[in-house]
This record gives C-alpha cells, structure tokens and sequence, in this order.
C-alpha cells in the first residue's frame, strides 16, 4: 500500500521525479537530493509503513529483501570498497521523511 501524502511513495509511483539506480517490483533505490556522502542513495520498500516499530510480517520481510540486494546494488554504484547503513529513527535520530528508508553512504573514506 501506498500512501497519497508521502514524498517517496509519489517518487515510486512518478509523481515526483527521482535518479534511480535500481528497482524491482519490491524495491527503489535512487540518489538522496541532498547527498551527505559522495555516494547517498536511498533505498526503500514499495509498501508505505513509516517506523521499523509496528512492522507486519510482509513489511519485515521487505527489509531483510533489501539488505540482501544492497550489497550488489552498492557495488555497481561507487561503493566497492566498502558502505554504510543508516536508518533513521524518530525525531531524535533527525527522521524526516516517514517511508522507511535506508540510506546507503559510501564511495570515500567515512568519518565515523
Ligand atoms: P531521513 O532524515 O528521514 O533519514 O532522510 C530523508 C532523506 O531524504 C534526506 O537525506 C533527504 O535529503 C532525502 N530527500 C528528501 N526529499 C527528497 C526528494 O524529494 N528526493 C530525493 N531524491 N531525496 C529526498
Ligand atoms: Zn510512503
């Protein structure tokens, strides 16, 4: 399910225009417009649940979809020699946009 309010919901639907670099009948993954890596994709579940809390079965499942599929997608897009992982989490963690997302940093050396 897809929900008419969220922003990435409208970029999977087209709605809003995005730079994808990957996508499945389960899953997008496109350049965040404000890049805080030299690369900084995000990858999302074509299913709209905002909170890793209150995940069903079927949203579960995405995500362990998507951590199976990142590594390659990393790979083919500047991250060969490594990556980072980053879900953001409620209002603490700086979430701003409420569609579970990943964001996938890499292609330099990170600053931990
Ligand atoms: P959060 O802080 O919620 O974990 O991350 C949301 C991310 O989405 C931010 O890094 C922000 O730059 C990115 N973002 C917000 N709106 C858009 C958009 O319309 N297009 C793209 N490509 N990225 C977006
Ligand atoms: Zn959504």
């Amino acid at each position: 399910m897809l929900d008419n309010n969220c922003i990435f919901c409208k970029i999977i639907k087209g709605e809003i225009p995005s730079a994808k670099v990957y996508e499945d009948e389960k899953m997008l993954v496109f350049k965040d417009i404000q890049p805080k890596a030299k690369v900084h994709l995000l990858a999302i579940a074509k299913n709209h649940f905002p909170y890793l809390d209150g995940m069903d079965g079927e949203q579960t499942e995405l995500i362990a979809y998507m951590l199976k599929k990142i590594p390659q997608i990393a790979k083919e897009n500047g991250c060969e020699n490594g990556y980072r992982l980053i879900i953001n989490q409620g209002e603490s963690a700086g979430q701003t946009v409420f569609h579970v997302h990943i964001h996938i940093m890499g292609g330099e050396i990170l600053p931990w």
